[in-house]
């Protein structure tokens, strides 16, 4: 008889996990909060390590259809001194990242969903978690659903759910954020190239190619995004563009056409917080995702540290053994993996987003020479990719 799992959030690690389930024999139905389940913000840096977990999914080929390859990482200062120059071909000569639409990727996994045979329930905000050891949901209109054998939460950075398993997990928000927007690139002039310009840390412009959105005929966009403290963002939103267009334009003059096109509706807020979940089981309950380990997106890592953990869930899983100790191996072998990634992003983070002069003057003094010398970037374009993982990568899922 096939085992029954709730999955809450049709986001990236939501939809990867029930379709890794599902894959693997379990009855699974997905609860989403929004009416219609819908990609948040607009583009991401998928990275060789995430495509490898999509490509066990068997949706590797689509996704890579509709997204745009990137070969390098660049960044230098409005004054012309170089601070990032990566290359994923310092990790393999033919390594690639692909920059991807959103609703490319999540137009891939929400495919998948129905002929995997997962039940998607939407309009359905889950608010409390009942008896870990045998799950039951209950959502905000007083439905109840389950109980299940498994219930994975998945519920984003934000989660509600985090509590009820740790009561002790943190997640507070970074001072830092963004606001972002595509744009169109008709003639592919930024192509194959993650690039982003700084003025100490107080301004970071970045440019992210990501291929075919939902309008494919009208040819390839690129993801802009400018850094915002969160504190800002309101008046941001409230003000004209034109100021903002115009020292744009004085920093990077090639990018103002591609900003010209943006207005306030094209442009979504973005804030990340910083998980601390502690443990991420318990009973027959785990975290995943960003619910689990969400951190900043300045290592461009969320979506596929998700993906991973999707797929590593369902392979545990698939274990002859109880679901809380599978679920306590599932942490284990991904802990060190995503607590790595966390660890970086929290580090660096300051060095690109922060006020005043002392961490720009470290990236630009320190960090960047240090990361131009032949074994430093090496290790640079491993961490970059996804691959620095302390311990095993399981079957089928080693870059
Ligand atoms: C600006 C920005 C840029 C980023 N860039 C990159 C990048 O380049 N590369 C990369 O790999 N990652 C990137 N990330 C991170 C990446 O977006 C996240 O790590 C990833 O989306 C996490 O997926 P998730 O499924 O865990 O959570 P989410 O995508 O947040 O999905 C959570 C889902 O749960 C639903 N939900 C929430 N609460 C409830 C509830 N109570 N009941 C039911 N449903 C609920 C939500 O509606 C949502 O659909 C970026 C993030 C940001 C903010």
């Amino acid at each position: 008889m096939s085992r029954s799992a709730a999955v809450v959030g049709c986001g990236v690690g939501g939809m990867a996990a029930a379709l890794a389930l599902a894959r693997r024999g379990w009855e699974v139905t997905l609860l989403e909060a929004f009416a219609e389940p819908r990609p948040l913000g607009s583009g991401l840096l998928l990275q060789p390590t995430g495509l490898k977990a999509l490509d066990f999914l068997g949706l590797g080929e689509a996704v890579r259809a509709k997204g745009a390859p990137i070969d390098r990482l660049f960044g230098r200062t409005a004054q012309g001194r170089t601070v990032i120059d990566m290359r994923y071909a310092d990790w393999r000569a033919d390594a690639q990242g692909l920059g991807v639409h959103r609703s490319s990727l999540f137009g891939a996994l929400h495919e998948a969903l129905a002929p995997a045979g997962v039940t998607v329930k939407t309009g359905v905000e889950v608010t409390a978690l009942a008896d870990p050891a045998r799950p039951r949901l209950r959502d905000a209109a007083g439905g109840e659903h389950g109980p299940f054998d498994l219930a994975v939460i998945a519920d984003g950075a934000a989660s509600r759910l985090r509590g009820a398993l740790h009561p002790r997990a943190r997640a507070p928000v970074y001072p830092w954020g963004a606001v972002w927007g595509n744009a169109r690139d008709p003639e592919g002039r930024f192509a194959g190239v993650l690039a982003q310009i700084y003025d100490r840390a107080e301004v970071m412009i970045g440019a992210l190619p990501i291929g075919l959105g939902p309008d494919a005929a009208r040819g390839p966009l690129v993801s802009l995004f400018w850094s915002l403290p969160v504190a800002r963002q309101d008046v941001f939103f409230a003000d004209g563009l034109e100021d903002w267009r115009d020292r744009i334009g004085r920093y990077w003059p090639e990018a103002r056409p591609l900003f010209d096109q943006l207005d306030h509706a094209g442009l979504s807020r973005a804030v990340y917080r910083d998980v601390s979940a502690g443990r991420w089981n318990q009973g027959a309950c785990t975290l995943l995702g960003d619910a689990a380990h969400g951190t900043s997106p300045q290592l461009g890592q969320g979506a596929n540290l998700a993906l991973i953990d999707a797929v590593e869930l369902a392979e545990r899983l698939a274990e002859p053994r109880p679901v809380p100790v599978s679920l306590g191996r599932f942490q284990a072998e991904r802990r060190r993996h995503t607590a790595l990634y966390q660890l970086l992003s929290r580090a660096l983070t300051p060095l690109y987003q922060s006020s005043g002069g002392f961490w720009s003057a470290v990236r630009d003094w320190v960090y960047a020479p240090v990361s131009m010398w032949p074994g430093v970037r090496r290790l640079g374009a491993h961490f970059l990719v996804g691959a620095v993982r302390l311990g095993r990568w399981p079957a089928g899922l080693k870059p």
